[in-house]
């Protein structure tokens, strides 16, 4: 395969944007450098680099392309916003049908609010939490990345944690000494920090199913627990379904695990590729917002007309019956197909998969925290990456990222990539 646009384009995104990529986690500095390659657009599965090479998307843009590139009933929709308004800075119909939406697929949502991105919704029920209890402190798990505000910079996982700075210069000590952060998965360390600081803790915000140091579920017991102590202590709970909400089944993580968290932030896909953030909870605490409450929130993007149309659109692809199932059928072949190349070619790895979304190891232990994902070798990672790559598969260039399949992924694409993982392996 031939890269010679893409490389070109990287010199000169270079010259006019920071590292020539608009998030950290597009650099391929994690996968052993080199020019990301630009993709010039997408259709169902696949994705097209400017040199023309087509690529099976496992990236799905971090997780929102749920549906595939260029889904039609999500392509009109979005033509429609764009013909009749994009934004106006009023009320309007779509953001109460959507609403409505999300409230009937996640029954833990009383109250709903819009903003624009996963930072925007989790950093505003951090705020709320604060406000409703009157206490500063948070929990947070080891790991676990919440977007690109202060108070989550610490141990935070995949981007940070891909690049080796699991803390942001640039956030104070004095915020960083408000956040406890515990080993995912370790009912003991969290019990010990809730015994410790529980009564200064506001809100203890975790990913219900982790995403972002690969897939990792929570052991059985060990959210029931955060749970219940958040209850005795008087702490809220905050589930970050960024990446779990609508990935799993329809509705979130939680409904699946049956929990009931105060908080939720949402977003990914619920903005079916547009920009999009959204938190809601229960009724007495959402109303800790303004203009009901004394915490602050506002945005003139948010609730746009845009991200509201495509949003419904997605989530009506999404209920269609079997669609999750299938994801999940395969999920299984591909988890399966790894298995065996891996076997035929000696290769240790662990895959942890729940239904469409899977992550590859290069560890031969089980991982169900991230001091666990992070022994996987990353320089194994970044040379199976460019295996793959050079195979017209495309996956996220970080050893803690997660594959996620799309309603369009077929058997055939899946076979074409085990084929592909068989002699990446082999030549590793
Ligand atoms: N929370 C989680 C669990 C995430 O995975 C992400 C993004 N990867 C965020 C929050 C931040 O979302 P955004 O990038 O839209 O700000």
């Amino acid at each position: 395969m031939k890269y010679t646009k893409s490389e070109a384009l990287h010199e000169e995104a270079l010259q006019h944007i920071v590292g020539g990529v608009n998030s950290p986690s597009r650099s391929y500095k994690a996968v052993g450098g080199g020019a990301p390659v630009a993709m010039a657009y997408g259709k169902g599965a696949y994705f097209y680099d400017i040199d023309d090479n087509r690529y099976i998307d496992y990236l799905a843009a971090y997780g929102p392309i749920v549906t595939g590139h260029g889904h039609p009933h999500i392509a009109k929709a979005i033509a429609h916003a764009a013909e009749t308004g994009v934004l106006f800075g009023t009320a309007t119909e779509h953001e109460v049908t959507f609403a409505k939406m999300l409230k009937e697929a996640i029954p833990t949502l009383d109250k709903v609010r819009f903003n624009n991105s996963g930072t925007e919704a989790v950093m505003t029920t951090v705020r709320i939490a604060r406000a409703y209890t009157g206490r500063t402190k948070m929990i947070k798990f080891a790991g676990c990345y919440h977007g690109h505000f202060d108070q989550v910079l610490v141990a935070a996982g995949s981007g940070p944690a891909t690049l080796g700075s699991p803390d942001s210069a640039g956030v104070p000590e004095s915020v960083a000494t408000e956040v406890i952060t515990v080993p995912f998965n370790d009912p003991e360390a969290f019990k010990h920090a809730m015994e410790r600081w529980g009564e200064q803790i506001a809100g203890i915000l975790i990913e219900p199913i982790v995403g972002n140091f690969g897939i990792v579920e929570p052991k059985p017991g060990f959210l029931e627990l955060v749970h219940e102590m958040a209850k005795q202590y008087g702490a809220l709970t905050i589930h970050d379904e960024i990446i779990t909400a609508f990935r799993f089944h329809y509705g979130a993580a939680h409904t699946m695990l049956g929990l009931t968290p105060d908080l939720v932030a949402l977003g990914k896909v619920i903005g079916g590729g547009l920009p999009i953030g959204a938190y809601g909870g229960k009724k007495d605490i959402m109303e800790t917002v303004a203009p009901l409450g004394p915490a602050y929130q506002a945005g003139t993007m948010a609730g746009n007309p845009a991200s509201m149309q495509a949003g419904i659109a997605c989530l009506e692809v999404l209920k269609q019956p079997g669609i999750y199932e299938e994801m999940d059928r395969l999920g299984a072949i591909l988890e399966q197909g790894i298995l065996e190349a891996a076997k035929k070619h000696n290769i240790t790895i662990t895959v942890n998969r729940l239904k469409g979304a899977l992550t590859i190891y290069f560890t031969d232990e089980k991982v169900v925290n991230y001091e666990q994902a992070e022994k996987s070798d990353g320089e194994i990672f970044g040379r199976f990456f460019k295996l793959m790559l050079s195979q017209g598969i495309n996956l996220a260039p970080s050893k803690y990222e997660a594959w996620f399949l799309t309603t369009e992924h077929t058997e055939e694409d899946i076979t074409e990539t085990i084929a592909a993982v068989d002699y990446a392996f082999s030549q590793l």
